[in-house]
């Protein structure tokens, strides 16, 4: 397999092309349209820069890379790829559409994956071309990062299916963690209640946003406190896979804190808009309570 294509040019999208491009595959990107996939290029143009700049990439490389990622404003040249990754918005509706419309350009051998943080894979698999060949490859942000990969099969995904996700995951260079297919998986199943809890502690004035961050960075020893790491992953997402945990499981320990919810509907959605629980237009984050 030479060929991977992405459906979504954001934060994770974009990490994601980046690594495939990294790693020798011809990368086509898609986005609602044309402008945005560009954008997603953009941003890894920049990225790249940097770490030029720093001396920690040559800038042929660099270049060589990008030549590789092709943002497009259609499906189309993706009936070409051995995988497509779809890492769109998430929300259930946007998925199942995307998935309805790569049905008609994906290749009859190629795998279509989905790096929901949440959804569950075999529901989602039902609006797929073919279940079989349908899987979940959750990465982590930031993706030329984070070293790990989840991945997830559905009732109906096949071994073949999985041996591609593999190969794929480990010319990567990326670890790979195998869950089935429940609520949250493993990382966001241990993750969100907390974030969502830190959420509930700020709502109830237990503590300031800076101290609940200190108190679990020295106090536990995370590398980031619960409401910065929100902030990176996105409010938005957040809220998205902690009502995804409530209503598959219908346990209360998952119901939203209403100060995210908050958060969510002032469409402070975190770094992504420079404003989240932390104000990050100044050098500086500032919180924002
Ligand atoms: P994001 O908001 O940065 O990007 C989402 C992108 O999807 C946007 O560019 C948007 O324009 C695009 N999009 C929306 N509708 C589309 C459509 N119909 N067709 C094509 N593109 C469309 O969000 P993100 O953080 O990149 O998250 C994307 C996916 O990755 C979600 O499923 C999320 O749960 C998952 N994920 C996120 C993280 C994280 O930490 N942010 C980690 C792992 C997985």
């Amino acid at each position: 397999m030479r060929t991977v294509g992405i459906i979504g040019a954001g934060q994770m999208g974009a990490g994601i092309a980046q690594v495939s491009a990294g790693a020798g595959y011809h990368v086509y990107l898609s986005d609602i349209d044309l402008t945005r996939a560009q954008a997603g290029k953009d941003g890894i143009e920049k990225a790249l820069s940097k770490l030029v700049d720093k001396g920690k990439m040559a800038r042929d490389a660099a270049n060589i890379l990008l030549a590789r990622i092709e943002p497009v404003a259609s499906y189309a040249p993706m009936a070409e790829a051995g995988l497509i990754i779809e890492a769109a918005t998430e929300r259930e509706d946007i998925k199942r559409k995307i998935f309805e419309s790569v049905a008609e350009i994906l290749d009859k051998s190629a795998v279509l994956a989905s790096n929901t943080s949440s959804i569950p894979i075999t529901r989602l698999a039902q609006s797929s071309p073919d279940p079989a060949r349908f899987i979940g490859v959750h990465f982590f942000n930031p993706v030329p990062v984070m070293g790990l990969i989840e991945i997830i099969r559905g009732l109906g995904t096949t071994d073949a299916t999985v041996d591609i996700v593999r190969s794929y995951g480990e010319a990567l260079g990326k670890q790979l963690v195998f869950a089935n297919d429940a609520p949250g998986f493993i990382v966001n199943r241990i993750l969100m209640p907390m974030i969502n809890e830190a959420c509930f502690a700020l709502g109830e004035g237990v503590a300031t946003i800076r101290d609940i961050d200190t108190a679990c960075q020295l106090g536990l020893n995370h590398p980031m406190g619960p409401l910065t790491l929100a902030d990176f992953i996105g409010l938005d997402t957040c809220l998205e896979i902690t009502n995804v945990l409530f209503r598959t499981t219908g346990d209360p320990k998952f119901r939203p804190a209403p100060l995210l919810q908050k958060y969510v509907e002032a469409g402070w959605y975190g770094r992504k808009v420079k404003r989240g629980f932390y104000d990050y237009s100044a050098e500086v984050p500032v919180p924002t309570r």
